[in-house]
């Protein structure tokens, strides 16, 4: 039988070895130093939590939720198979607290909430200082961010689509931020997907990818999300699954093992082979740069990108050597709950990540995610432009049928 991954309990053996590859690669080690951040400081208290769970206070243990940015890099990490992140989402839905009643909230009613806070965000806009601090400031940044669309012209433009086969039927799955916001994504991914000669089937009304409500301890409502989509996609044929989200992408090929989704047969695997990513289907189609190119450009690689990164690739290909060398390491600590349960941690890691990235004014940054975008549009640094992929292509027109 299939185990939710969410549900299932960190194996006590074999138990950590204490190798710390883990601490090579989390991004909450790295911005603050503190090794009980760290996934085998957690590893402990989660461990101590269950073998005696008074030595914790109620308190301290919320603490412990709280502190994890559900990236996922520890567990690709780990020689013995640990999973931190869905042990602390099982100490989430352990231990709710309020932020995660806000989260769900927020990301389940995201076609009403979102737009709403975008306009919010553009009476804010320009009021608020770059420098100023504190979650109130974080929060307003965002929204502001939410309500701006492009931050800089785009430069490069499709040449030609003849090297592209007539693709399967697909449908575009945009994810939350796509649907309700950046509206513009999701035209540009259509026009885009009909150029390269895919028979676009009209959107189903998509749920969430479920992903973020699985990190924070939401699993009921993860499946129920997962349960919608699975039979939106069976109701339109099971066609190929497009996306431009790196982390909707996970958050769907996550579905086969999630418990309660009747997959029957082979039905997992041809769910598994349907999703797509929009950059690894252009592959077939040439591009090139235009005059208003920027000199410089960098890619941030969501922690939840493909292996390997299909936007990665793409944007080598067609930015014509402006692709500044790629971190792959950092984070851009968007962390889904912890935005409410630990901003200044996030807060953190970001500023982690633009030391890293050494962006000077006039540069770009790209990636394939709208909550990497979310968080690298509203943390950089002054003068430098943070886009998605998408925002780099100029307008396409479609194809007269
Ligand atoms: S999921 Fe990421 S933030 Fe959480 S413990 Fe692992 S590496 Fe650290
Ligand atoms: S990588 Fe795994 S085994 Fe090694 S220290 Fe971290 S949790 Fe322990």
């Amino acid at each position: 039988m299939q185990q939710d991954k969410n549900l299932t309990e960190i194996k006590r053996e074999p138990q950590c070895i204490l190798c710390g590859k883990c601490l090579e690669v989390c991004p909450l080690l790295a911005a603050t130093g503190r090794e009980e951040f760290s996934p085998r400081g957690k590893l402990l208290l989660l461990s101590r939590l269950a073998e005696a769970p008074d030595t914790l206070s109620e308190a301290a243990a919320e603490r412990l939720a709280s502190l994890c940015l559900s990236c996922g890099r520890c567990v690709r990490a780990c020689p013995q198979g640990t999973n931190v992140p869905a042990e602390v989402s099982r100490l989430r839905a352990k231990y709710p607290g309020f932020q995660r009643w806000l989260w769900k909230t927020w990301i389940e009613r995201s076609g009403l909430l979102w737009p709403a806070a975008a306009r919010l965000g553009a009476a804010l806009r320009g009021k608020i200082p770059g420098a100023a601090d504190g979650v109130a400031a974080g929060l307003a940044r965002k929204l502001a961010t939410m309500s701006r669309g492009g931050a800089f012209a785009p430069w490069i433009v499709p040449r030609s689509f003849a090297a592209c086969p007539q693709a399967p039927k697909v449908v575009l799955f945009p994810g939350c931020l796509a649907r309700s916001v950046r509206t513009d994504w999701t035209q540009q991914a259509v026009a885009l997907v009909r150029r390269l000669g895919a028979q676009l089937l009209d959107a189903p009304d998509w749920a969430c990818c479920g992903g973020t409500l699985g990190h924070a301890g939401l699993v009921e409502q993860q499946r129920e999300a997962a349960r919608t989509n699975v039979r939106a996609w069976r109701q339109a044929g099971r066609p190929t699954i497009v996306t431009f989200c790196a982390s909707c992408h996970h958050g769907l090929a996550a579905y086969p093992d999630l418990d309660g989704l009747g997959f029957v047969d082979d039905e997992a695997k041809t769910w598994a082979a349907a999703l797509t990513p929009l950059s690894g289907l252009a592959a077939c189609a040439w591009f090139a740069v235009t005059d208003c190119a920027p000199d410089r450009v960098h890619y941030h690689q969501p922690c939840h990108a493909p292996v390997p990164d299909p936007d990665r690739v793409w944007l080598t290909r067609v930015s014509g050597g402006r692709l500044a060398p790629v971190d792959g390491k950092a984070c851009c600590g968007m962390g889904g709950v912890l935005q409410l349960a630990a901003p200044e941690l996030s807060s953190r890691v970001a500023g982690n990540l633009w030391e890293r990235l050494r962006a000077e004014p006039g540069d770009q940054v790209i990636t394939g995610c709208s909550g990497c975008w979310l968080q690298l549009a509203s943390t950089a640094p002054q003068g430098v432009l943070v886009g998605h992929w998408l925002d780099t292509l100029q307008e396409i027109e479609t194809p007269t049928p």
